[in-house]
C-alpha cells in the first residue's frame, strides 16, 4: 500500500516535526487516504520495477520517489504490536550531528555535506519486547564487625544476621534486536528509548521511512531477554543485601515467568559515509536524538594543521631568538 494525498495525489509521509500525515508536494496535512496494490515487484504509483529484499516491509521506488509499505510484511505474524513513530525528523537529525561533529576540526570536508546526506535513511527496526515476573528467594549468614579501643584493649564485636530476602520483581518489555541490517551492539548502545512512548503500530508511522521484519522468532531470540533479566535481578537482589561485613549465602533461587512478548519498531537514523574506501556508520535515535559514530580524520587536514603549529612554533622562537639579540 502507499498512502496517496486526496489534493494533489502525491505521496504523503509522516512528518516527526508535525506529528501528522504530510504530504510534501502541496503541504496538506493528513490528506491521505490508502491506496491499494501489492508492491511485491512494482511501484504502485508509476509501475517502475521494484528492488525489494527479503526482508524489507517498506521500500522506495527509485523512479518516483513514493515509499511503500508492504502488505504481507506488516500482516499476521509480521505485524507489529507497537512502535514509537519517529520524534525527530532528519533535518533535526542532521543538525545533531553538526553539532556533536563541528569541533572535529580533522573530518573530512565532504563529512555530512549535502550531497553525502541524501544517502542519511530513517529505519525502523524490528525488536522484541518481554515481559518477565522474576521471583528470587535468598537466604544466608552475614555479620557486622564493630572495632573500638578501651584503654589499651582493643575491642573486636562481631554479630551474625540470618538474612533472608523474597524478591517480585516485574520486568516490563525487555528489549531484543531482532534486526538482520542493524547491528546489536550499536542497538545496545543506542539505548536508552523511552518505552513509555510505545504506541500501538499503524501502517501511516512507516510512510516515508524503510523497515524490516523480524529475522528470528521470539522462541528464538528469548534467552538474550532472559539473561538481561537475571542479572538485573540478581543485582537489584546484591542491593538489597548490601552493608553487610561478610555474607554467607545458604540458598539462592531465582524463577523467571514469561508473561507476555510483544513485537516492536524503533526508530533510527543511519548515515554512511564512505570516505578513502572505508565505510563509516552514524546512527542517531530516532525518538532521543543520541548519536553513535566516530568520525573519520582526515590526512590532509592533520597536515595542514601540524604545520600550521610547526609555523606558530617556529615564529614564537624566532621572536624570542630575535629579543635575546636585542639584549
Ligand atoms: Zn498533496
Ligand atoms: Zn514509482
Amino acid at each position: 500500500m502507499l498512502f496517496r494525498c486526496r489534493n494533489c495525489g502525491g505521496n504523503v509521509v509522516y512528518s516527526p516535526e508535525r506529528n501528522k500525515m504530510f504530504c510534501p508536494h502541496c503541504d496538506g496535512i493528513d490528506s491521505e487516504e490508502k491506496a491499494g496494490g501489492d508492491a511485491g515487484t512494482e511501484c504502485i504509483n508509476c509501475g517502475a520495477p521494484l528492488e525489494i529484499k527479503e526482508y524489507n516491509s517498506t521500500c522506495k521506488c527509485e523512479y518516483c520517489g513514493s515509499y511503500m509499505i508492504l502488505d504481507e510484511r506488516v500482516d499476521g505474524k509480521y505485524r507489529p504490536h507497537l512502535i514509537i513513530p519517529f520524534k525527530i525528523g532528519k533535518d533535526r537529525a542532521v543538525e545533531l550531528m553538526r553539532q556533536e561533529f563541528k569541533s572535529r576540526v580533522f573530518a573530512p570536508d565532504s563529512f555530512l555535506s549535502e550531497a553525502t546526506l541524501e544517502e542519511m535513511k530513517g529505519l525502523y527496526v524490528p525488536f522484541w519486547m518481554y515481559d518477565y515476573a522474576a521471583r528470587c528467594d535468598y537466604a544466608g549468614t552475614g555479620t557486622k564487625v564493630r572495632v573500638w579501643t578501651g584503654g589499651d584493649t582493643q575491642y573486636t564485636e562481631t554479630s551474625y544476621y540470618h538474612v533472608e530476602r523474597n524478591l517480585d520483581i516485574d520486568f516490563d518489555r525487555i528489549p531484543v534486536d531482532a534486526s538482520i541490517e542493524m547491528n546489536d551492539d550499536i542497538m545496545d548502545l543506542m539505548e536508552p528509548f523511552d518505552y513509555r512512548q510505545l504506541e500501538g503500530f499503524t501502517e501511516e508511522y512507516m510512510s516515508g521511512f524503510y523497515g524490516e521484519i523480524y529475522n528470528m522468532g521470539a522462541e528464538e531470540l528469548e534467552n538474550r531477554a532472559k539473561e538481561k533479566a537475571a542479572r538485573d535481578a540478581d543485582s537489584l537482589l546484591k542491593e538489597s543485601i548490601s552493608g553487610y561485613a561478610s555474607l554467607v549465602q545458604e540458598r539462592k533461587r531465582m524463577d523467571l515467568d514469561r508473561e507476555g512478548v510483544q513485537y516492536a519498531l524503533l526508530p533510527v537514523w543511519r548515515y554512511r559515509y564512505r570516505y578513502q574506501d572505508r565505510e563509516y556508520e552514524f546512527h542517531v535515535n530516532g525518538q532521543t536524538g543520541k548519536i553513535i559514530g566516530a568520525v573519520p580524520v582526515s590526512k590532509k587536514k592533520v597536515l595542514a594543521y601540524g604545520g600550521t603549529v610547526f609555523a606558530v612554533l617556529w615564529a614564537a622562537l624566532s621572536l624570542l631568538l630575535h629579543i635575546a639579540e636585542v639584549i
